[in-house]
């Protein structure tokens, strides 16, 4: 008999991806009152501002785990956060029997989602966006600005989170409150424990636990690069942006000009700003380090964005949440295939060049799903190795292990660019059709498609981007031709 073991030990990813205490959801329409205000004693210095709201819990009754209940069931997801619970309830909705394990369960989900609005539409979950903007909008330069027609959204934690809940309840998914501590396999069945002493078993444990999982191993070094991101909703006097038009990028760095130091350090390792501006007075502002390694040093992200702020001329008068980011990007993917499966932020979804998988989490949980219930299902009882690898395969078959490749040249080579390099490479990138653009952004283009468009933004790229492409990604290219090679035997 096979028997492995994988417990969950504290990684040194725990400390920087914990939610920040003080997030906490706001509504649609959020009401001023229902957020403890701090005011602002001194003009831009929103970091000595304690958000006050406290996170308030979702009042939803669901199923919960009885220890009377049998405690085998088909599917266990360990982690309930939009990847455990999409895929919970897509599991469920084929006839599996399905326990999902969350210590937070009925927590809000800390982090401010942004995902492109089609992405949701075409899943039937705009129902599930509280925000909406008609236009993306990216300032190259404080000269340049790209406007995109593609409508941005909002995820309301809320209402996915409900949705999600709401839809695994009528499919029968039993719910426990409690950490998985560890993880057994035999032949055909896999156990877990829980922090407080419950047991349970299943034909197949998915970890949806995110970046912090130690149930997930890999066989190769893991170069990750690292998104590094402070972001505040913000009550403010007024803000200049367009209240019709969310902006992805801003790379200005004008207010650097009186920062010496913060300037040099900007053009090499470059910072922008990311905007919700949901009212005049209400704005989501995130400084954000694209993709860095080593990760980018949090207190100086913290320094650029009160510099920015100032020169934009934003008086912060409440910190209404603020949200603490790293998010490790692209490295090789998990060992395939392994005896416990993966979703989510754990998985190898995370957009290698963006760091987004919200939307990638709710479009693959499906297809992995349909590959466990034909497995697990009342006519074909596949378990144990063969269950692995084809739940392996469906979320990685070869054709997405190859595109990946492809993303991750794309990660090596921002991560070589400098602030005018990074600029002059996005003006190129905004210029190709929108169907490679935004298919690039949503992770739907094959590997030749995703050449021609290598190959289309080295076209549109001006003299000076093409030459420093040509200097830097040689190295990355090799890497992902070797890579493709590999894959290919
Ligand atoms: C601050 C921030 C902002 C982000 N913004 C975006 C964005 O705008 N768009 C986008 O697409 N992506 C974004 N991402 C990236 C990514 O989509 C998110 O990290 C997303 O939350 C990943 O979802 P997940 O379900 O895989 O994991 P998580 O959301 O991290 O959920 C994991 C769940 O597992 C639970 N858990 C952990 N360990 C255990 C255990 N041992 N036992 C049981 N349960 C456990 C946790 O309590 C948690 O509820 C962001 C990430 C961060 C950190």
């Amino acid at each position: 008999m096979e028997r492995s073991l994988q417990s969950n030990g504290t990684n040194s990813l725990q400390r920087w991806t914990a939610p920040s205490p003080h997030s906490n959801a706001i509504r649609k329409n959020p009401s001023r009152k229902d957020h403890q205000k701090v005011q602002s004693s001194k003009f831009s210095s929103f970091l000595d501002l304690e958000p006050k709201s406290k996170p308030e819990p979702l009042d939803f009754d669901v199923p919960w785990f009885s220890p009377a209940d049998r405690a085998r069931f088909d599917v266990i997801v360990i982690g309930a956060g939009p990847a455990g619970l999409r895929l919970a309830e897509q599991v469920s909705s084929r006839g599996m029997r399905v326990c999902c394990l969350d210590p937070s369960l009925l927590s809000m989900w800390p982090n401010n989602y942004g995902v492109c609005v089609d992405e949701f539409e075409s899943l039937g979950l705009e129902d599930c966006l509280d925000k909406t903007w008609p236009m993306t909008c990216i300032h190259i330069n404080d000269q340049k600005n790209k406007y995109l027609d593609r409508a941005y959204g909002r995820v309301g934690r809320k209402e996915l989170k409900l949705k999600l809940l709401s839809d695994c309840a009528a499919n029968g998914v039993k719910f426990h409150k409690a950490k998985v501590w560890k993880v057994e396999h035999e032949e055909f069945e896999s156990s877990i424990a829980c922090d407080d002493g419950t047991e349970l078993k299943a034909c197949l444990i998915v970890d949806a636990s995110g970046f912090t999982s130690s149930f997930i191993e890999y066989d190769k070094p893991r170069n990750v690069g690292y998104q590094v991101a402070h972001g505040i909703l913000a009550e403010v006097d007024h803000h200049p942006f367009d209240l019709d038009k969310m902006v992805l990028m801003d790379w200005r760095d004008s207010h650097l000009g009186n920062e010496p130091y913060l300037r040099a350090n900007n053009l090499k390792l470059p910072t922008f700003l990311y905007v919700m501006p949901f009212d005049s007075n209400l704005v989501f502002l995130e400084e954000t380090s694209l993709v860095s390694r080593p990760m980018f040093s949090y207190a100086e992200l913290k320094k650029r964005m009160v510099a920015r702020l100032r020169h934009l001329g934003i008086r912060v008068r409440t910190v209404v949440e603020d949200e603490r980011s790293v998010i490790p990007m692209g490295g090789p993917l998990p060992r395939i295939p392994q005896s416990v499966m993966a979703i989510g932020g754990n998985s190898g979804i995370v957009h290698p060049s963006t760091g987004y998988s919200v939307a990638q989490s709710m479009t693959l949980s499906p297809f992995l799903a349909e590959t466990i219930a034909e497995c697990l299902g009342s006519t074909r009882m596949i378990r144990g190795t063969p269950l692995y690898h084809r739940a392996w395969n469906s979320l990685w078959p070869v054709e997405r292990r190859r595109s990946r490749e492809f993303y991750n040249f794309g990660m090596e080579t921002l991560l070589k660019l400098d602030l005018n390099g990074t600029r002059r490479f996005f003006d190129a990138f905004f210029e190709l059709n929108p169907y490679y653009w935004q298919g690039l952004l949503s992770s739907r283009l094959s590997l030749g498609e995703l050449l021609l468009l290598g190959v289309s933004v080295f076209g549109h790229a001006s003299n000076p981007s093409k030459l420093d492409l040509v200097r830097k990604c040689p190295v990355p290219l090799v890497k992902m031709m070797g890579n493709l090679a590999l894959e290919a035997i």
